[in-house]
């Protein structure tokens, strides 16, 4: 996995869809590079009183259209290659859908399973003051991501609030609803994964009650893409994994029985007793009609694309499916909803709290959905359009729409000075 640079593979998806759509080559010099690395090396007392050297990165891919924006993660093998791949397609997923901002990602290389609470506080309010110098409500917005969570954002709000001296809503998203969050934030980027779902779906002319559906990765997008493709699409989830391991039914899983069973058990779904252990590799190679990988970048490769089955892919995850991959997916008809478009609903709603506390005005769930929603399907049917009318996949059409958007800001704003 790691002698795959991901930011040269997000680079061949971008280069295939620069060449389709004929962009100007200057202005995709521009846009293959991040406007802004900040890497940080900060040191952090641990509970035994020793102190701990962490190293964690911050990156601004593009601003063009608005301030950056985009999540922290924290996982041991985050890297400055891996975090500028995640910016750069934040830019897109944030054109694509049409909001505000340019892109932006952070991470630090950290197992957060191994930091006590006070130490897990103390790395994020830590972390969150050196990468300050660049972080600002109309400059760049962080959020959650892999393995961070509402708590850990409310310790960076209060972080820069403490550091300026008043309160600042707008410096990040992801926040409980108690300081700030938005209604529907948690469960937005797997309410995204469930419209696209259903529009791809319906496109590909099935039955979502005739679907079978198998989801990789049980965190904050796999488990609500789960619960809400089988409550309100109602095809059936027949496996689901997370690092523990996957678990089968073929009858479908009750997602909110699993989702009790892996908040009693350490977070994890191994050991569920209403359903058969499998391996998360046999997972990805079910026969379903649609796989949802939701985990980390890099699930489908040369190594196992051979074995997918599934007729329809929704990524949840960034960079799920490597470039040489997807090749051989589209050459055997996969219907392939690209991760910037298909996980867009977390950033969306993103927007909309900021939108929310730069107002110190806040909004119904009902609003919040529809809203999401309506974002959501116009997206997905303004990339299908774009994909007819290019004769191409649903992939570069995505950076198509995209792109597009980016470079007119950028044509429109000029080259400073
Ligand atoms: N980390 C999420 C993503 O990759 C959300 C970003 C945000 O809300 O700014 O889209």
């Amino acid at each position: 996995m790691s002698d795959i640079s991901l930011f040269e593979n997000a680079l061949k998806q971008f280069r295939k869809a620069a060449e389709v759509m004929e962009l100007d080559p200057c202005i995709a010099e521009v846009l293959s590079h991040p406007k802004r690395e900040l890497t940080v090396h900060f040191p952090v007392r641990m509970d035994d009183g020793s102190i701990k050297v962490f190293t964690g990165h911050r990156v601004q891919h593009n601003i063009a259209r608005g301030p950056a924006k985009g999540g922290i993660r924290y996982h041991p093998s985050v890297t400055l290659d891996e975090v500028k791949a995640l910016a750069f397609w934040m830019t897109w997923k944030c054109a694509v859908v049409g909001i505000p901002y340019g892109g932006g990602k952070g991470g630090v290389a950290v197992d957060p399973a191994e930091l006590s609470p006070a130490e897990l506080e103390r790395l994020s309010r830590r972390f969150f003051s050196e990468i300050q110098v660049i972080i600002g409500e109309d400059k760049d917005i962080p959020a959650p991501d892999v393995n961070t969570n509402p708590q850990v954002m409310a310790w960076y709000m209060d972080t820069y609030s403490m550091n300026v001296g008043h309160s600042v809503l707008g410096i990040v998203t992801g926040k409980p609803l108690d300081v700030g969050g938005s209604a529907g934030r948690t469960e937005a980027t797997g309410r995204g994964v469930r419209v696209v779902t259903e529009e791809a779906i319906n496109y590909n002319g099935l039955d979502p009650k005739n679907c079978t559906v198998a989801v990789q990765g049980f965190g904050n997008v796999g488990s609500y893409a789960a619960k809400l493709i089988k409550e309100e699409v109602g095809s059936k989830i027949i496996a689901v994994s997370d690092v523990s391991g996957a678990i089968y039914n073929p009858d479908g899983l009750d997602i909110d029985d699993v989702v009790a069973y892996r908040d009693q058990n350490n977070g994890l779904i191994k050991g569920y007793p209403k359903a058969t252990a499998m391996t998360n590799e046999e997972l990805l190679t079910m026969d379903v009609d649609i796989l949802i990988p939701a985990a980390l970048e890099n699930a489908i490769t040369m190594n196992n694309v051979e074995d997918v089955k599934a007729k329809i892919i929704v990524e949840g995850a960034n960079g799920p499916v490597t470039p040489e991959a997807e090749e051989v997916l589209l050459k055997k008809g996969v219907f392939i909803v690209p991760d910037f478009l298909a996980n867009a609903g977390g950033v969306t709603v993103s927007y909309f709290e900021w939108v929310q506390g730069l107002q110190w005005y806040f909004w119904d769930i009902e609003d919040v959905r529809k809203a999401l929603h309506k974002i959501m399907r116009d997206s997905f049917y303004s990339v299908i359009n774009t994909m007819r009318k290019y004769d191409t996949d649903m992939r570069t059409a995505a950076y198509i729409v995209a792109i597009d958007r980016v470079a007119t800001a950028t044509k429109l704003r000029g080259i400073y000075p």
